[in-house]
């Protein structure tokens, strides 16, 4: 269904972003992965291939403009941009808000946030310069629709990207590109490495299907946002997370 489309994903090495990125490549898209990890990157790329998947990877820091800038580049010399997934994220150090410590405030604003933000900024260009349209998807957070205690700077970072994802589609409807923002509740992937096993078992228990979401449930979604089965959603949060937000 992807044939000929040219897909970045930010955060593609491991996790989420890595089952979106193989997922990507067996629809027949050619994915560009930027991400700090160069070891899981290469590796992520070399699965793909083997399974006859066109990928490259390209070292990006989402806190580093010209990262950005220079990934976007990537896909376009391979054609055009396409599809753009801005995944890339960080927790952050858990703390109540009133002792949560600056730098931790700004390295979290910085990567998911701002990152998203250089991201859609330089997806939404190159896009409107090919003319052909476009769709971008942002990784948000259940975190950033309702409080999240502890996570104050992850969840005011992830309800700026939702923010983010409405604002650009409505400002880029009429160009035919469209913006939205997914937002997983737990999902089993290394950004919860910190957390005790007891603070696992807790989160478990407060899910309504009693487990936590695979990267390849969210990496499904996101790319049925991302492809042109979803031609008529544009400025929409999509929440994915077993139940958690209904209770
Ligand atoms: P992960 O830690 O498995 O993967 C994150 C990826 O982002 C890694 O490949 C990492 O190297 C990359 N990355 C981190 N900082 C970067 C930077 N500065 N520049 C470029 N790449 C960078 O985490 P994940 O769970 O797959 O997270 C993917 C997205 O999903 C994040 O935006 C996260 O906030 C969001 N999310 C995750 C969960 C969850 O429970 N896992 C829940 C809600 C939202």
């Amino acid at each position: 269904m992807l044939h000929g489309k040219v897909a970045i994903v930010t955060g593609g090495a491991i996790g989420i972003g890595a089952a979106t990125a193989k997922i990507l490549a067996a629809q027949g898209a050619t994915v560009v992965i930027g991400d700090i990890n160069q070891q899981a990157g290469l590796q992520t790329v070399e699965q793909i291939r083997s399974a006859d998947g066109h990928a490259l990877f390209q070292a990006c820091d989402v806190r580093n403009e010209a990262d950005i800038q220079a990934l976007v580049q990537s896909a376009l010399d391979q054609g055009g941009l396409d599809i753009m997934i801005n995944n890339a994220g960080i927790g952050g150090q858990p703390a109540p808000l009133h002792l949560t410590e600056n730098h931790n405030w700004q390295r979290v604003l910085d990567i998911d946030l701002t990152g998203v933000f250089w991201g859609q900024k330089y997806a939404s260009q190159a896009m409107l310069a090919g003319g052909k349209g476009g769709a971008i998807v942002n990784v948000a957070s259940i975190a950033g629709v309702g409080g999240s205690p502890n996570l104050g700077p992850y969840g005011v970072a992830k309800a700026g990207v939702i923010q983010m994802s409405k604002t650009g589609a409505i400002e880029l409807a009429s160009a035919g590109i469209r913006i939205n923002a997914v937002c997983p509740g737990w999902t089993e992937t290394a950004i919860l490495e910190g957390f005790e096993p007891s603070a696992h078992e807790r989160m478990i228990r407060s899910i309504p299907l009693k487990r936590m979401g695979t990267p390849q449930e969210i990496a499904e979604l996101i790319v049925f946002l991302a492809s042109p089965a979803a031609s008529f959603i544009t400025g929409a949060e999509y929440i994915i997370d077993g139940g958690i937000t209904s209770m």
